[in-house]
């Protein structure tokens, strides 16, 4: 079958590739129809490697991913061929500890789409687990059903909040990350985000997704803003979702006493932050590894209006300009979110 296959570091090809696949009794097939691209995809893409996870051999990319059932295994009876669905792109051991436990996202033995040797989902046809394939409602598009992934980052980061409503919360990082983010925490019953970065384009586009107030911090003072807003008492909630050091390092300066910090972006080097600080505010302080348990809660809120990721989706591009969709992801514009590759219609 034809996929955008990563050869190696810098060189991707859409070329026939061969995928061994064979439908179990509990899988499904299905027809991709629209795949995201990730920002861990354009980084294996431009450096070869994720920490420990290294490309040496040649890598189909993709893992947000909608598409629709074209065959069904014989034990499978909440899926059938023709429905619209969206997938969840890691397959945890079913009998693993972590599984067991509920953390199925914990289970080291996880198979992830396009995280070396696992392959992604950029060909036409890929066979999944129908447990953890979810139906798209009528109402919700492959666009958007493409969109269920990253927005269940920004969904687990919601939940491992604990998010009471009426809180305020401090969103640092305006990239796709930090936008599914905030609309998640708005969902889950946030009165209000101030959100944070340096490119203006991405806090203008912000802005008019919700009562979120977009903060420049290469220009404005963020703990003054914070403070003016709650009556120098804080913010309930930060999530960390710019990765940045500094930004990371400074997560208790605007923090209300009694708050949380959810870590969501991952540093690329270790981040020292100030512990003292974090005590004397007695900070609760949580960690996100990619999500758990979220997907359904995800789709039903798209599909009630609750939450609406249309805006974010800025690019899309034909199967065919793949390699061309890529590059321009490795140079995405400050005013571009996500983009998409139609892989059919
Ligand atoms: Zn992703």
């Amino acid at each position: 079958m034809e996929a955008l296959v990563l050869e190696k570091k810098d060189v991707l090809a859409l070329r026939d590739f061969d995928v061994a696949e064979t439908l179990g009794p509990h899988d499904v097939r299905i027809a991709l129809r629209t795949v995201g691209i990730c920002g861990s995809d354009v980084h294996y893409y431009t450096h070869g490697a994720i920490g420990q996870f290294i490309v040496r051999e040649p890598m189909i990319l993709g893992h947000e991913a909608s598409g629709v059932v074209v065959e069904v295994g014989d034990a499978v009876t909440n899926l059938k061929a023709g429905d619209r669905v969206c997938m969840e792109p890691g397959i945890p051991d079913p009998n693993s500890k972590a599984t067991l436990q509920g953390m199925y996202n914990l289970d080291p033995a996880v198979r992830f789409w396009a995280t070396p040797p696992v392959h992604g989902i950029l060909r036409p046809t890929v066979v999944h687990p129908a447990a953890f394939t979810f139906k798209l409602p009528d109402n919700v598009s492959f666009a958007e059903g493409a969109m269920v992934e990253p927005v269940a980052v920004g969904m687990h980061a919601a939940t491992k909040a604990r998010i009471k409503p009426g809180d305020v919360a401090i969103v640092m990082g305006a990239g796709p990350i930090g936008m599914v983010t905030a609309l998640a925490a708005l969902a889950g019953g946030c009165s209000q985000i101030i959100m944070t970065d340096v490119q203006q384009p991405k806090l203008d586009l912000a802005a008019t997704l919700g009562p979120i107030t977009p903060v420049n911090i290469a220009r404005e003072n963020l703990k003054a803003i914070v403070d003016e807003m709650t009556d120098g008492w804080g913010a309930n909630l930060v999530f960390e979702c710019s990765g940045n050091e500094k930004a990371a390092a400074s997560v208790f300066a605007a923090l209300c006493p009694g708050g949380a910090v959810v870590y969501v972006g991952i540093p690329l080097q270790p981040i020292a932050y100030d512990v003292a600080a974090a005590m004397v505010k007695e900070a609760r302080v949580e960690h996100v590894f990619r999500y758990a348990h979220v997907y359904p809660r995800a789709i039903a809120l798209m599909a009630s209006g609750k939450l609406d990721v249309k805006p974010l989706i800025t690019d899309t591009f034909r199967f065919a300009d793949s390699v061309e969709a890529f590059d321009f992801a490795v140079n995405m514009p400050p005013t571009s979110v996500k983009a998409q590759i139609v892989v059919a219609e």
